[in-house]
């Protein structure tokens, strides 16, 4: 099969991705083989492909916002059958008997699995994945606009939630890329105003299109007391900018798997009984209950779509921000064409 595979990291410049022939994978009893329609381009594939994180295993196919169709199953596999069309985001597999699974953290889990990073993800033609850790995906949704939902979609929701963005007046969303598109309509749709802070002149429209009550940079000031920020861009700079914008007992969520370094700042800024936490993957209760909630709103995703054959190049546009909305790979099998 067709595949892209990371060998060794490198920036995305020297084109470290290799576009490479693999054997098709064989499901295991519980697996599922999914002929990949889509696979969604995140930032994480980024970090990836550059090695800013650590990289357990190499060779790698990355990607890991797959929606495909179930084209093999296991003996054992029950949940799913063949033409079925399923979606796998980043948490490809948690133990399920350790401390954090038994506890409902099962993002957090001491053996966890991620996909195109632990196992081969969706930059190919076929990707192998539990049947427990596949989900179907809403109707309404083509291919491509449900790929943004399983990790951008996914990972938004969860800090949405940390932050208990439900139950708060206002919200500061810091970068407007992939996640923060999605997390600000449910935000909406919960009642919430939101202030949006991004350098792109794009986004602040498309912000405002999508219901933000302002939108400016993050070195201005919004006015509004934030109960809850959540930084998406990944530059640590951001956070101390951030704690200046939140009201008393306001809480920054930091929704990116890696940051810049955090530059020192005075107790002043957290005083007040202001909080901070990272959020780390996501659940598959978050993964269902996003997906349920995208088609009731429904979600618009603002997708651009190239075919699997550009991978390495749709990296390096992300990179330079030259992406609107998520870039979303078309495979063979997709209900849309590419149009990049
Ligand atoms: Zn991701
Ligand atoms: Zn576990």
């Amino acid at each position: 099969m067709y595949a892209w595979q990371l060998r060794a990291p490198a920036p995305v410049e020297d084109r470290p991705l290799v576009a490479t022939d693999l054997p098709v994978p064989d499901p295991g009893p519980h697996d599922l083989r999914i002929q990949v329609n889509v696979c969604g381009v995140c930032h994480t594939d980024l970090h990836i492909v550059e090695g800013e994180i650590d990289l357990p295993k190499l060779p790698v196919v990355p990607g890991h916002q797959i929606v495909g169709t179930v084209d093999a199953v296991g003996a054992e596999v029950t949940r799913f059958q063949v033409g079925d069309r399923v979606g796998v985001p980043w948490l490809n597999w948690a133990c399920g008997v350790c401390e954090y699974c038994r506890s409902g953290r099962e993002n957090l889990c001491d053996f966890a699995r991620f996909t195109g990073y632990q196992v081969d993800g969706g930059y190919a033609e076929y990707q192998v994945t539990d049947e427990h850790f596949a989900y179907a995906i809403p109707a309404a949704f083509p291919d491509a606009q449900a790929a943004p939902l399983l990790c951008a979609g996914v990972v938004g929701y969860r800090a949405l939630r940390l932050g208990d963005v439900r139950n708060i007046k206002w919200l500061g969303l810091y970068g407007f890329g992939a996640s923060a598109h999605i997390a600000i309509q449910v935000a909406r749709h919960w009642g919430v105003e939101v202030a949006v802070f991004t350098r792109s002149a794009e986004h602040r429209r498309l912000a405002l299109d999508l219901g933000a009550t302002w939108a400016g940079g993050s070195d201005e000031d919004s006015g509004a007391p934030l109960d809850c920020s959540i930084i998406f861009a990944p530059a640590g700079a951001l956070v101390p900018a951030a704690l200046r914008g939140l009201r008393k007992g306001g809480t920054l969520i930091l929704a990116g798997i890696h940051m810049s370094p955090i530059p020192q700042f005075d107790y002043d800024l957290i005083w007040g009984e202001r909080g901070m936490r990272s959020v780390a993957n996501a659940t598959r209760q978050d993964a269902e209950e996003l997906l349920a909630l995208a088609a009731a709103i429904p979600i618009r995703t603002e997708v651009e779509t190239f075919p699997m054959e550009q991978a390495d190049a749709v990296l390096l546009k992300l990179k330079r921000s030259e992406i609107r909305g998520a870039a979303v790979l078309v495979g063979k099998g997709a209900d849309n064409l590419a149009s990049g």
